[in-house]
């Protein structure tokens, strides 16, 4: 190994085991560049998974945290006028069913904020179990932890809280089940209305179907508008909630402020983080007015949730997204489709599919395009070195981890985005 190698393996190893390591550190960032320690500049393909929608230490952030920081920064006892405007605001930029008639619960991260999805939904409904969908990611505590799958997060660790069912999600390049006659997206939302209104099934215990609206850890999986059409109305007919986590695809990457807002479904609670809050924690649960009015006072209190400072900075950055001279939310679906267009241009017979929605995409990364057996284990490592030697971090995903996700900043600049794709695709042609 190089001294320079042998560092960066230090730098690694002395971060705790439990979070993702890269053999990359990141010093100093500018929008969407960042360098490392030795003064290496990278394009930046990950935007800190999904967190810095508008860029890395962008100058309005930078300014509300400075101004908010000489007034007030914590206050958990009693609310704040930041938290305040902040709720309202979140309360106008919802999707339909939400909008003007909803509370915010804030949180830190999307992990409690699904811990408070899943309490608040029993509490409201009477009711105990929670269905939740194969490769969804929703978090690492108790109840967040029962909704996600993947080995990595649960072998050895469990039993994690009861009454999850995981139902198949959609994810039709590798939907285990025939659908020559139905679409993926058919069958796996019949299935969930099927578990959810039939006796001997779960019917009438299920307090809640919780749902990513593009899986995001799971393998960047958009499905088609039907599927939480068919999930709204299964839920409709047996009385449960209809939650969908935008904790990944939501704060305009996937070219709509709300991934849900592409079917047109109403749901009933929606949980935010990651790029809502312009890098600072910042994080919650939205639900309908007349559902949180089932909710009793004290039963989830969380000391550093909604801060000032994360709360101002959250303001800006949401006027940021809905700033019509940058016009950031439709930008992410154009760009999207020029950048899956310039994926697709290279031809290269390691990609299996590119799929997405905005600026939300994935691309699966296979040995052989007709068995669809994922690339291996040791070309994906050589890819990787490729691309971060050559200045570009992207981030994998997907449940073989063959998913190579590009969800820059969405204030990235067209032409830098195809100079990273461009490396990235050289990477592919080098193996
Ligand atoms: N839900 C989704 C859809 C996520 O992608 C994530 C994070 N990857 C979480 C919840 C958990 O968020 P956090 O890491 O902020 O706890």
């Amino acid at each position: 190994k190089t001294a320079a190698a042998l560092e960066l393996s230090a730098r690694t190893e002395s971060m705790a085991r439990g979070g993702g390591r890269m053999p990359i550190a990141m010093d100093q960032a500018f929008g969407v560049t960042f360098k490392d320690p030795d003064g290496n500049t990278f394009i930046d393909l990950s935007a800190g998974v999904g967190v810095s929608s508008v860029g890395r230490c962008n100058p309005r952030v930078v300014e509300a945290i400075r101004k908010q920081s000489e007034s007030l920064m914590h206050s958990m006892e009693v609310n704040s006028s930041k938290r305040t405007e902040l709720a309202a605001k979140i309360s106008e930029i919802m999707p339909d069913g939400l909008r003007g008639d909803c509370i915010t619960f804030f949180t830190q991260g999307g992990s409690d904020a699904l811990e408070a999805a899943v309490k608040f939904a029993k509490r409201v409904t009477g009711r105990h179990q929670i269905i939740a969908f194969h490769g969804g990611y929703h978090g690492i505590w108790n109840a967040s932890n029962a909704l996600t799958t993947g080995t990595a997060y649960r072998k050895g660790f469990g039993p994690f809280m009861g009454g999850v069912i995981h139902a198949p999600y959609p994810y039709a390049y590798r939907f285990p089940f025939d659908t020559s006659h139905k679409s993926a997206e058919q069958i796996a939302g019949e299935y969930v209305d099927y578990l959810l209104n039939t006796p001997y099934t779960a019917a009438d215990d299920v307090a809640a179907v919780i749902v990513e609206p593009v899986q995001g850890e799971g393998g960047y999986v958009p499905p088609s508008p039907e599927f939480l059409q068919i999930l709204r109305k299964a839920c409709d007919r047996s009385g449960a909630l209809l939650i969908v986590d935008e904790v990944q695809a939501g704060a305009g990457r996937t070219g709509k402020m709300w991934a849900v807002e592409h079917s047109g479904v109403k749901p009933d609670m929606l949980t935010f983080g990651k790029g809502i809050g312009g890098d600072m924690p910042m994080a919650g649960l939205v639900m309908r007015s007349d559902l949180a009015a089932k909710i009793p006072d004290g039963s989830q209190p969380n000391t550093f949730a909604a801060n000032s400072i994360s709360a101002a900075v959250a303001l800006t950055n949401i006027s940021i997204l809905q700033d019509p001279r940058l016009d950031l939310v439709n930008r992410a679906h154009t760009l999207g489709l020029e950048a899956q267009e310039r994926i697709r241009s290279f031809n290269s017979p390691w990609v299996g599919e590119v799929r997405g929605r905005g600026l939300m995409i994935g691309i699966e990364l296979v040995e052989n395009r007709e068995t669809r057996e994922p690339l291996s284990r040791e070309k994906l490592g050589k890819l990787m070195d490729y691309v971060v030697g050559h200045g570009v971090l992207m981030i994998p995903c997907g449940r073989y981890t063959n998913v190579m996700r590009v969800m820059p900043s969405l204030t990235i600049p067209r032409s830098l985005m195809f100079k990273g794709l461009d490396i990235f695709g050289a990477g592919l042609a080098s193996l």
